[in-house]
């Protein structure tokens, strides 16, 4: 499957927010978005004052965020807002709900990985199991139910049992499960949209606006 495999950081200065794309590096002093003038702020970059957000603009923007943030590229994005399109239900909740679905999202917040770009690469490697059966495909729709564990090789990389040590310490999301010692997770049901914190700024909305136009 096609991905985006140029500088990560280069999105976030486009969306003019921090996209946590690159895992630790994200929350360090070393992320550019740190420096106001990297983001972009009104008043400070000359290029932003002479850019006038349009409503299409803002539609836009909002639904490169969510592709981006989710790691994807138009046409797998588009796929996805088509089916959530065809569920009952607000389609923008569905689109966050199917893209929470997704493997490589879910290998992420069970802290096998600390990006989303870093669990799809051990998806798309084989490392990543669901129902004790392997499955090599990051856009994968989990289920309820479903129990997500490691290859017996990935099990013995450090840089797994470093992310799982770093990142757990809090947890995961409430509609995941993570047993520590055993290195395998539970998807418990599929979260609500409220409950997707991390894209409490996103409005979906705009997204079904824009592809709806
Ligand atoms: Fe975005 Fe992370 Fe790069 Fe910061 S370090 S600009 S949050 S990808």
């Amino acid at each position: 499957m096609a991905r985006y495999t140029g500088p990560k950081c280069r999105l976030c200065r486009a969306e003019r927010a921090k996209l946590f794309l690159k895992g630790q590096r994200c929350t360090s002093a070393h992320c550019p978005m740190n420096n106001p003038s990297e983001c972009g702020t009104p008043g400070k970059d000359p290029r932003a004052r002479s850019r006038k957000a349009t409503d299409y603009g803002t539609m836009l923007r909002e639904k490169q965020k969510l592709k981006r943030l989710y790691g994807m590229l138009e046409k797998q994005f588009y796929l996805t807002f088509q089916d959530a399109s065809r569920m009952a239900g607000k389609t923008g909740e569905n689109l966050i709900r199917l893209l929470e679905r997704r493997l490589d999202n879910v290998v992420f917040r069970l802290h096998f990985a600390s990006s989303r770009a870093q669990a799809s690469q051990l998806v798309n490697h084989g490392h990543i199991f669901v129902n004790g059966k392997r499955v090599d495909i990051p856009s994968y729709r989990v289920k309820v139910g479903d129990e997500i564990s490691l290859s017996p090789k990935a099990q013995k990389m450090t840089l797994i049992k470093d992310n799982i040590s770093e990142f757990s310490k809090n947890g995961t999301v409430p509609w995941l499960s993570l047993d520590i010692d055993a290195e395998k997770g539970k998807f418990n049901a599929v979260p609500l949209r409220s409950e997707v914190k991390e894209l409490e700024n996103i409005n979906e909305q705009l997204v079904v606006e824009l592809y709806s136009r």
